[in-house]
This record gives C-alpha cells, structure tokens and sequence, in this order.
C-alpha cells in the first residue's frame, strides 16, 4: 500500500432534489482515493447510490483492510463493487498522470459527441414546461424521467415535453416504475410523441419473463426499449437480445471502466445499440466514463450537473450540449480551488 494513498467518503449536496421511481435524493455520498506523488496527485472516486447494495462502511472497511496494493497490482477479485471502480480509476489517472496520456485514447470519436440533460420527476407541469424550454435551448437531447406512479401524470410529462421543445430528441426513463400491463397500454399511447426510445419502462426484479411478456403485448409497436437495470453486468446483455433495442451500459453496474468497455463491445456484437449513462457522481466519475464515448449510440453524462458542489472539473459542454473532452492526462480532472 503505498504510504501517501487516502480513502474518503464524501457526500456531494444536490442543487435541488433529484426525484426519480426509486425516490428522491438531495445529497449523494462517494468513495474518493488519492495518492500523492511529488509530481502530482491521481485521484479515483466510485459512487454509493441509495438504491444498490454497496455501503460506504462496508467498503471502507475493505479497503483499509487490503494488506497491500499497489498501482499496477490487479485488482482483488473480491473487491466490492463501488471499491474496484474507484481503484481502477485510480491506476488509470496515475498511470496517465507517468505517461502523459489521457485514458481511453484508444477510443477515438469521429465526429462530435451530443450531450444529453436528465429532468427528474416534475410536481408542477407549468414550472417544467419552462424547464424544458430553457434546457433546450442548449441540449438537443433531453431524458424524462418517467414513473411517477401516476400513469397518466406520466403521459402528460412527456406530451408537455415535447410540445416545449419540438426539435428536441427525447428519451424517456422509467426506472421500472411500470407493470408489464401500464407499459403495454401506455407505450403505443406515446409513440406519436417521436421518443427516441423508453429506457427500463418496467421492474429489472421481475426477470426476462416479464420483458417477454410486454414484447408479445406490443406486437409491432415500434418503440425502441432500453434496459438499465435489467442490464447490470456484461452476462445480461446476450439474455436480453431480441427484447430490447439498446442497454445502458454504466461503470459502476458492470464494476469498472474496462468492464464498461466489454460490455458496450458486447452489446454491439449483438445487434444492440449502447447508451453510455453514470450515476449522480463528480466530475471525477462522469469523466472517466466519457473517455468511453466514441463506443457508445447515445450519450447520458450529466451526474455531475445536479452537483451544488462539484469540487473536480473534467467533462464540459459547449454552448450546443456536444461533449468537450479535457485534454489532459489520466482521467483529465482537476480540481477546482
Ligand atoms: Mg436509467
């Protein structure tokens, strides 16, 4: 273990309540490590969510109890999962931090990359009408969270949507907050409203049976259907093949940026197309996961932006929401004074 390596948990204050089916949160806590050289500090950092398993004692307590690691050591197979994340984003900043290159530059994008802004659960229509209309002035693409647990509140989100921004490219999130039977009955009735796609209209707990089920409700309705948490790691994609159009492919499911990379690589060879998402994280977290944007369909990296007080910068967005990229070494963060 290397003596100048620290292990933080932090807890990053949201700018106002992201509310999506799971609940709504206003502050999220991270795992952050650092280590120090004279030349310069590389940082790693993975994120708790309050809807997984991972818990902050738990894995703190992991980690102080590895008896040694060192930056080109594997990463114990045993690792918990926010634990192994952060470590490998660790070696990756430090070993671009030696080398002078940023990680994935094996990844090149061939053009520019479009952005896209999440908007939570809205409680008052007029407030997120406006919303949408100031946020899409800069974004062309935008994702709605769905799920309210009022089907019909769902429907009005997205009708108020895109009638405020009617050039906008619209994705829609459930996060399973449907029954096979609501998402049956409430897909056709939006598919006039030209969403991109519907990401997880239904529960990851009720297995593949259940996305079956919808598909032969659907017949050939045309939606195209995302899975996110149904698809958590690199064995779901193959289960899902013939379900669904696309996965969101994020670091902390499949337990790394490599990992991350499989999968992506994975779902194309199936025929499926790849959103890139992240969790609410810092910079730190939501840049790592950009070097992995050429591989991707669609891009959802805004974890950062909910952040009041977001302590690193690294991904930025121009004035048109495409993806500007650091251009320095490692994960390419650095933090904010
Ligand atoms: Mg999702």
């Amino acid at each position: 273990m290397p003596a100048d390596f620290s292990i933080e948990t932090k807890t990053l204050r949201l700018t106002e309540p992201f509310r999506i089916s799971h609940g709504s949160s206003a502050e999220r806590q991270v795992l952050r490590l650092r280590i120090r050289t004279e030349a310069f500090e590389a940082v790693g950092e993975a994120p708790f969510v309050p809807y997984y398993p991972d818990l902050p004692d738990e894995t703190v307590r992991w980690l102080r109890g590895l008896s040694s690691f060192e930056m080109d050591s594997d990463i114990p197979s045993e690792a918990p999962r926010v634990a192994r994340l952060a470590l490998e984003l660790l070696q990756a900043d430090w070993r671009g931090k030696v080398s002078g290159e940023p990680m994935g530059a094996e990844f090149i994008a061939s053009g520019q990359i479009q952005g896209c802004r999440s908007l939570s659960i809205p409680t008052d229509l007029e407030v997120f009408e406006k919303k949408v209309r100031e946020t899409a002035r800069r974004f062309r693409v935008l994702k709605l969270k769905l799920g309210s647990g009022d089907v019909d509140w769902d429907q009005r989100i997205v009708k108020v949507a895109r009638s405020a921004a009617p050039d906008a490219i619209l994705f829609a999130d459930v996060n399973g907050g449907w029954s096979v039977e609501q998402a049956a009955d409430l897909i056709p009735k939006v598919e006039c409203l030209n969403l991109e796609f519907i990401e997880q209209p239904i529960s990851h707990r009720e297995g593949i049976q259940a996305w079956e089920k919808l598909r032969g409700h659907l017949g050939d309705c045309e939606m195209k259907l995302v899975a996110d948490e149904s698809a958590q790691t690199q064995l779901d994609v193959r289960k899902l093949e013939g379900l669904v159009e696309g996965v969101n492919v994020k670091m902390l499911k499949c337990g790394g940026w490599r990992r991350a990379a499989e999968m992506m690589r994975e779902a194309r060879s199936a025929g499926l197309k790849v959103l890139l998402g992240c969790m609410i994280e810092s910079s730190i977290g939501v840049t790592a996961a950009a070097h992995l944007a050429p591989l991707a369909d669609w891009i959802d990296l805004d974890g950062h932006l909910y952040l009041a007080d977001d302590d690193y910068e690294g991904l930025l967005y121009d004035g048109q929401g495409f993806l500007q990229m650091p251009k320095r070494p490692g994960i390419g963060v650095i933090a904010r004074r």
